[in-house]
């Protein structure tokens, strides 16, 4: 479940589990409390075409302040639909933070093991998952659309956190967070077709749509699934259940605002340890 605090006019969404972990901070932003305007408005925190830098650099320091977390932390990738996971090491800490031209290039997943590195993920429909592996001390955020869904990056990087730092998949919590539901996510057959190829009982997933040759796609469930078969337990992974497009009052929806407006970021951060 995500739950909603609101301090400084700016709303910040938590997992109640996630949140219950000791040196771990973790948000997702909303669209209200921020300085950018028109389609952007207000806490738009990508460094999008049609906003300006300042606006999002501005917006960047009224979230990260709200949740004790440094710019120069701050560490995105390009996300380009890609299933490409960077680990996230000294020399790339800050990269994406405070412009959008040294984000790591193609990436759509940050694994860290270093404390008090911020991994941030945008999303204005896609999917943004976080995870902590509570006994090794490992954090990843991940953008999951429906192309890294299907290319099965989540379970890529369970598998990259198992192989680089040893982790157990049942020590890890997962938090999935407001993304376009399937209530709102029609896709055509091409893509059927792909979700049939690459998932398993892709049945479930996948439904006739409304409007003739449409299906709608679960992307919650797919990547809850994933989740599970690569080993983490159903009881440590979170899902927000919150449709971008039906709640875009206070979330970002690129289909719900037809391409004109901002991102939302989901973050995790470890803090040391005294
Ligand atoms: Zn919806």
């Amino acid at each position: 479940m995500l739950k909603r605090s609101i301090h400084n006019n700016i709303p910040v969404y938590r997992f109640t589990g996630l949140g219950s972990c000791s040196h771990l901070v973790h948000f997702i932003s909303g669209r209200e409390g921020g300085v950018s305007r028109g389609g952007q408005s207000s806490l738009n925190i990508g460094f999008t075409e049609e906003d300006k830098r300042e606006n999002v650099l501005k917006n960047r320091q009224l979230l990260l302040s709200e949740v004790g977390v440094d710019l120069s932390t701050l560490t995105t990738g390009e996300q380009k639909h890609t299933t490409h996971v960077e680990v996230v090491l000294e020399n790339s800490i800050g990269c994406g933070g405070r412009e959008r031209e040294t984000r790591l290039p193609e990436t759509d997943a940050l694994i860290t093991a270093l404390p008090e590195v911020c991994l941030m993920v945008l999303a204005a429909d896609c999917v943004p998952i976080l995870l902590y592996d509570t006994e090794r001390r490992v954090i990843a955020a991940i953008h999951a659309g429906w192309r890294g869904t299907v290319g099965k990056i989540t379970s890529r990087v369970v598998a990259r956190m198992e192989k680089e730092f040893g982790c157990n998949p049942k020590d890890i919590r997962a938090g999935i967070g407001p993304s376009i539901g399937k209530c709102c996510f029609e896709v055509g057959e091409e893509v059927v077709e792909i979700v049939r190829k690459n998932l398993n009982r892709w049945e479930d997933l996948v439904e006739s749509g409304e409007n003739h040759g449409k299906y709608n796609f679960d992307l919650w469930e797919a990547n809850r699934r994933e989740l599970t078969e690569a080993g983490l337990c159903s009881g440590y992974i979170e899902v927000a259940r919150i449709c971008t497009v039906c709640n875009r009052d206070r979330f970002f929806s690129y289909r719900g605002d037809r391409g004109d407006t901002g991102r939302f970021g989901a973050g995790i951060m470890m803090k040391k340890k005294c």
